[in-house]
This record gives structure tokens, C-alpha cells and sequence, in this order.
């Protein structure tokens, strides 16, 4: 039987409630898929501060090395906020990225039928919307060196080498393969020097993939279009700081921050994760939504696992719960035919998803 080790991140606020449900919907698919997930859980952010002192302890960077994916709920919190920068939660999550070399970060953002009145964007210009956001998270202006503040000026510096133009175009151009086949490179080639160096070396890495259609926007242009009309995107590649600023606007398209994942990838094992926080407004209460933490743990299958029958049914069994009109509180708004808690709604697509 095929049998994979899952490193498993509760962390802080609504981080256990959302992970508890997420694992119950991959026990249910991964027993009606026929094979086998064991969990091997690891302390991070206000969890482990409270536990050990520190936010990433050393055994977590250790024991999560040794997993085949991980799954992490989120960290932070107001209980935590007092402390100094590298005692923080939030230090932890950035260190631990960094110590898994997790080069690629991948945001999708879709649309959900039942959902298109909770964008802020007109129905007709968001259904169908299904875009994934490959963004290079290690390189770029963000780590660049020469960095320097002075009185009279500061600079960064926006560098970019061969190495991770190269892994990080492959990255989308591996995941294109398994969608619609569609690469947009975002850049600032008319402008900067790093950004025609990217765009030469997409070009190459996209001779060998044929099948994959491949174009160029200027990154203005892309913030544009994205909410002109984002439909007409597959896969978005692109560089640090712009992919920071795009896959947060691309990702407020589906309108809830409940529903969205993510995952970081590089070198080796990769980090699956919702992108909102860990809500300690609502942690505790039983009402968060799971949707995100389920969805992510849908990716870990796919892309770190390779049990894509898996993921599809984990997708499929989420539209199938908010068809059914299932929704959790910060949907309530939204066509609800009837409000579960966190855990009901994990039991819902769990059922659905074994089916
Ligand atoms: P947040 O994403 O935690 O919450 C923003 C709003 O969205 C809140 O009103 C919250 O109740 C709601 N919300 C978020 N997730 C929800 C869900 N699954 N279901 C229902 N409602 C949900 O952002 P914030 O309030 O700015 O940050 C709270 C804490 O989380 C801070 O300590 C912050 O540093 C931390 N944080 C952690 C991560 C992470 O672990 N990756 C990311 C962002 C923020």
C-alpha cells in the first residue's frame, strides 16, 4: 500500500480547529483511494513559544525535514505580539520556510459557482475564474543585496540569477502541464534589466515544453487585467514583490479569505497551508471555516503526493458541500442553505469526499 509521512502544523488560534478537519477529510479519501497517511505532529509560532521558549524549535526543522509534505494550520496571535522581532510567531514561520528552501510559492485563486455574489466584482466577469499564481519567494528585490538606509537615501537591489529564473519557471510550467496548458510571465521588461533577463530565460525553459502556450505582460498591465478580466489567465508566473502584490488582488477575486489555499515548494519538502491568518477573533468558537486548511491539504496531495484522484475528489467535494449550500458563518450572506460549524462542515466533505 502506498504510505506517506505528513508533517502536521496545528499552530495558533483557529490553526487546530481548521487542521483537525482538513486530516479527517484526507483519512476519509485516503481510505477510499487505498493508501495510507501517517501524521507526525511538530510545534510552531505562539504553540511552541508557549511550550519551548522559541517559535521554531529545533526538533520541528528537524522532524519536518523527514516528512514527505506538511500541513500547517496558522500562527500569531495578540498573546504574542509583545515580544521581541525573533521571538515572534511569525519569525518561526518565516525561518522555518527558509530552512525547507521552499523557492516556489503557488496561490490559486478560483471562483466557485455558489460563491460569485461574495466577490466584490460582478458575476460576469468572475465565474469560472481559475488561476494559479506562481510567485519566486526566495529571490528578488526582497533579499538583494546591496541593501542599505541611510539619511539621505536607501536602495535594494533587484537581482535575479540564471539558477532561479530557471527552477521557478519550471515550477509553472509543470503545473500548466497538469491545467490548461497556459504560462503569462509578468515582468517589468521595459523598464528593468533584471526583468529582460527573466523574460530571456522563460523563453528558453518554455522550448521544452512545447505544449505549453506561453506570453508576456508588463506587471501595470497585469494588475489590470486581473480585474478587467481574470478568466483570460491559466498560470501566472512571476517574481517576488510582484507576486506579492498580484496573488493577494488575484486571491481577493473569490471574495473570502476562508476559502483559499496555498503551498511553498522548492528543494524539498513543501509547506501546504491557507492563506489567512490565524483569526484570533474567532478561534475557539467552533466557527471558522475549514474550506481553506481542506483545500490546501487537496494540494499537498497533488503536487507534493502525486495522488491526483485524491484531489480531485477533495475539490469536487467541496463544490459539492457549498452546491448543497453548506456554509460556515463568514458565508452566511452568501446562498446558505443552512449554517454548519467548523467540524460539521469537515464531516460533510469528508463524506462526500469517500464517496
Ligand atoms: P486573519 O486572516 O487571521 O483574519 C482576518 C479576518 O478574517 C478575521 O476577521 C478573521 O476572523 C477572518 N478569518 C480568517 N480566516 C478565517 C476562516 N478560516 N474562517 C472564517 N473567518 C476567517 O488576519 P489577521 O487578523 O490580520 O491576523 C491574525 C493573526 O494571524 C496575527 O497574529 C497574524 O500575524 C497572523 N497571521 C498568520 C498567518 C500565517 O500563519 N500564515 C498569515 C496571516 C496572519
Amino acid at each position: 500500500m502506498r504510505s506517506y509521512k505528513i508533517g502536521v502544523i496545528k499552530g495558533d488560534g483557529i490553526g487546530p480547529e481548521i487542521v483537525d478537519e482538513a486530516i479527517k477529510v484526507l483519512d476519509a479519501v485516503s481510505v477510499a483511494q487505498g493508501f495510507n497517511l501517517k501524521y507526525d505532529e511538530f510545534l510552531l509560532g505562539g504553540a511552541a513559544i508557549d511550550e519551548t521558549g522559541v517559535p521554531l524549535p529545533e526538533e520541528t526543522i528537524q522532524g519536518v525535514k523527514k516528512c514527505d509534505a506538511v500541513l500547517f494550520g496558522a500562527i500569531g496571535g495578540p498573546k504574542w505580539d509583545n515580544l521581541e522581532r525573533h521571538l515572534r510567531p511569525e519569525t518561526g514561520l518565516l525561518g522555518l520556510r527558509k530552512e525547507m528552501g521552499t523557492f516556489a510559492n503557488l496561490r490559486p485563486a478560483m471562483v466557485y459557482d455558489e460563491l460569485v455574489n461574495a466577490s466584490s466584482l460582478k458575476p460576469s466577469v468572475i465565474q469560472g475564474v481559475d488561476i494559479m499564481v506562481v510567485r519566486e519567494l526566495t529571490g528578488g528585490i526582497y533579499f538583494g543585496q546591496p541593501r542599505e538606509l541611510h539619511e539621505d537615501k536607501a536602495f535594494n537591489t533587484m537581482v535575479y540569477t540564471k539558477e532561479e529564473v530557471e527552477r521557478i519557471a519550471r515550477v509553472a510550467f509543470d503545473i500548466a502541464m497538469k491545467r490548461d496548458k497556459r504560462v503569462c510571465s509578468v515582468d517589468k521588461a521595459n523598464v528593468l534589466e533584471v526583468s529582460q533577463f527573466w523574460r530571456e530565460i522563460v523563453e528558453e525553459i518554455a522550448k521544452e515544453y512545447p505544449e505549453v502556450e506561453l506570453s508576456h505582460m508588463y506587471v501595470d498591465n497585469a494588475a489590470m487585467q486581473l480585474i478587467r478580466d481574470p478568466k483570460q489567465f491559466d498560470v501566472i508566473l512571476t517574481g517576488n514583490i510582484f507576486g506579492d502584490i498580484l496573488s493577494d488582488a488575484a486571491s481577493m477575486l473569490s471574495g473570502s479569505i476562508g476559502l483559499l489555499p496555498s503551498a511553498s515548494t522548492g528543494k524539498g519538502v513543501g509547506l501546504y497551508e491557507p492563506i489567512h491568518g490565524s483569526a484570533p477573533d474567532i478561534a475557539g468558537q467552533g466557527i471558522a471555516n475549514p474550506l481553506a486548511t481542506i483545500s490546501s491539504a487537496s494540494m499537498m496531495l497533488r503536487y507534493a503526493l502525486g495522488e491526483e484522484e485524491a484531489a480531485d475528489k477533495i475539490d469536487n467535494a467541496i463544490k459539492k458541500a457549498l452546491a448543497e449550500g453548506y456554509r460556515t458563518g463568514d458565508l452566511a450572506d452568501y446562498d446558505a442553505k443552512e449554517i454548519v460549524t467548523c467540524s460539521e462542515m469537515g464531516d460533510i466533505v469528508a463524506d462526500y469526499a469517500s464517496r
